[in-house]
């Protein structure tokens, strides 16, 4: 079975489908760090990212792969990432990075490139795959597609206190540095309409998708909301 779960940067889609996958034998597939792998590949060898050839040649080139999957605890982390063999969990989640993914995420022969790994990735197992396309391009066929919202200011509440170390999903989270949630608010709605607005494989709901709104939600209640569907669906099929 596939869970496709989309939704814009700090939606909850990470800590969602970490906390599925560890409450059910789903893996966890992050593709959104397929995306900063390349992103962080381009910006470490002189790769222009304005370059559509030159990114989609590194798209080809590059080997990315996974660690075990909710390897790590940290909430931004997910999954251990390689790059060409490197470890680059921590390296794919700066500033630099969210400023350039979502143009090297625009290009057609990057997106096939991804997508092609991430459906060998899933090969017949059962998968929680979380990015922007799973439900509408990747992943098409997904027996469940939730589609996540929050409202803005909440999304970059979550990801600036999760770039701080802490854990928004805690009660009491706060952020410490209010230059830092300006900058991330202001790149995380620039990344929004790049997303939204791209020809190839938009951020979109599919039509079959089922919306949560995880503004006023604690991790626990979207997880069960999502847990109580995985179940209705298993016995149903
Ligand atoms: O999910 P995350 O914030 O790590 O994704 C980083 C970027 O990668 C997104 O803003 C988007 O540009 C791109 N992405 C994508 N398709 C996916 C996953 C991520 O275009 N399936």
């Amino acid at each position: 079975m596939i869970v496709a779960i989309d939704g814009p940067a700090g939606s909850g889609k990470s800590s969602l489908s970490r906390a599925l996958a560890k409450s059910t034998d789903f893996v966890y597939l992050d593709t959104g760090a397929m995306y900063r792998a390349l992103t962080l590949y381009c910006l470490e060898n002189g790769i222009n990212v304005h370059s559509q050839s030159s990114v989609e040649q590194a798209a080809q080139d590059i080997d990315v792969r996974f660690g075990d999957a909710v390897a790590s605890e940290d909430p931004e982390l997910g999954q251990n990432v390689f790059l060409n063999g490197k470890e680059v969990t921590r390296d794919i989640r700066t500033s630099q990075i969210d400023e350039n993914v979502s143009i090297v995420a625009l290009y057609p022969g990057v997106r096939s490139a991804m997508v092609a790994r991430q459906r060998s990735f899933a090969n017949q197992r059962n998968i929680i795959a979380e990015g922007r396309d799973i439900g509408t391009a990747v992943f098409p066929e997904a027996e469940i597609k939730i589609f996540l919202s929050a409202d803005a200011q909440q999304r970059a509440l979550r990801r600036t206190i999760e770039r701080e170390g802490g854990d928004p999903t805690k009660p009491g989270a706060a952020v410490k540095d209010e230059q830092l949630y300006e900058k991330i608010y202001a790149d995380m709605l620039q990344r929004d309409a790049i997303d939204e607005e791209r020809t190839e494989s938009p951020l979109k709901p599919a039509s079959d998708a089922i919306h949560l709104d995880t503004t006023h939600l604690t991790l626990d209640q979207a997880v069960d909301k999502v847990r109580s569907l995985i179940i209705q669906k298993t016995a149903s099929l």
